[in-house]
């Protein structure tokens, strides 16, 4: 296996670790897009509090361990989510969002988010968003996977794919049968695993090419392991802020676009939106997740 050690960055003052793109390594499947939060504890205030701010060319997949996310979109779509449930937002041509600890929390934060690049074809669907309380669990021998996105979830996906979070019990081994066609990623979420004996670093994606049918991993204590997957997705990619695009001319569109308040007003949110960061930034700029 490759394995991508993650790198700390900042969403707003929320301190995360950022998986996906690596230079090495910019998608697995369709997935471009990979933050991981928490664990954390806070007692006062809000951990997460990132403002409205907008998303083209893409499916943001948020998912918890712990604590819960407050989602609210220029639908005018408000949904909460919490461990064993999943948001699914798909920008389709454009949705803006913003995604904060609510005022009334447990005062705890784990979490991933992710963000499936959609394939030309459908990069232009309308923008939607779905909430599901309670994700697909299939038990295996020794573990527990809760599928938020494949076949047996009913998260909406415009390529084949797969989100999964596999729990494995102390001292057990599992084996999770895998689609041989899809490329994999295998990031510990709690404890300790081994994947074919070799023990994951904490936060350090692992990725796998295409072409095995099935995932040996064992664990010591118990363990907690996200599988991202899907078929290679070919079609080159431009990721520019919270933009996912072809062209350097489709993110300049999109940004004067969010700069001039047409990506419609998320009224639930108390706040200014984010301001786009300036095109004449060399380095592409942190996105808002
Ligand atoms: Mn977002």
């Amino acid at each position: 296996m490759e394995a991508y050690p993650a790198r700390p960055t900042k969403l707003g003052d929320l301190a995360i670790w950022r998986a996906l793109p690596r230079r090495a390594r910019r998608t697995i499947g369709p997935w471009c897009f990979l933050d991981r939060y928490g664990p954390l504890t806070f007692s006062e205030g809000r951990a997460m509090d990132v403002a409205p701010h907008p998303h083209i060319g893409i499916q943001t997949v948020s998912w918890l361990l712990d604590g819960e996310v407050l989602h609210q979109d220029s639908l005018g779509i408000e949904a909460m989510v919490r461990p064993r449930g999943v948001n699914v937002t798909t920008s389709g041509a454009g949705i803006a969002h913003a995604e904060q600890t609510p005022s009334a929390n447990r005062g705890r934060l784990h979490g991933v988010q992710l963000w499936a690049a959609l394939p030309d074809e459908h990069r232009n669907v309308a923008s939607s968003f779905q909430h599901i309380d309670e994700v697909p669990a299939i038990e295996l021998r020794g573990g527990v996977a809760q599928i938020l996105v494949g076949d047996s979830s009913p998260a909406l996906q415009f390529s084949e794919s797969i989100g999964a979070d596999l729990e494995i019990h102390r001292g057990a081994s599992v084996d999770m049968p895998l689609d041989v066609c899809f490329e994999h990623g295998f990031m510990l979420l709690f404890g300790d695993a081994f994947i074919d004996e070799q023990l994951l670093d904490p936060d350090t994606l692992y990725y796998r090419g295409a072409g095995s049918d099935e995932l040996h991993v064992r664990s010591t204590s118990g363990a907690r392991l996200l599988i991202i997957g899907g078929v290679p997705f070919l079609e080159p990619i431009l990721m520019w802020w919270n933009f996912v695009a072809r062209t350097p001319e489709e993110i300049a569109r999109a940004r004067s676009k969010w700069q001039a308040g047409d990506f419609g007003v998320v009224r639930g949110y108390d706040g200014a939106p984010i301001p786009a960061p300036s095109l004449s930034r060399l380095a592409p700029p942190n996105p808002a997740s």
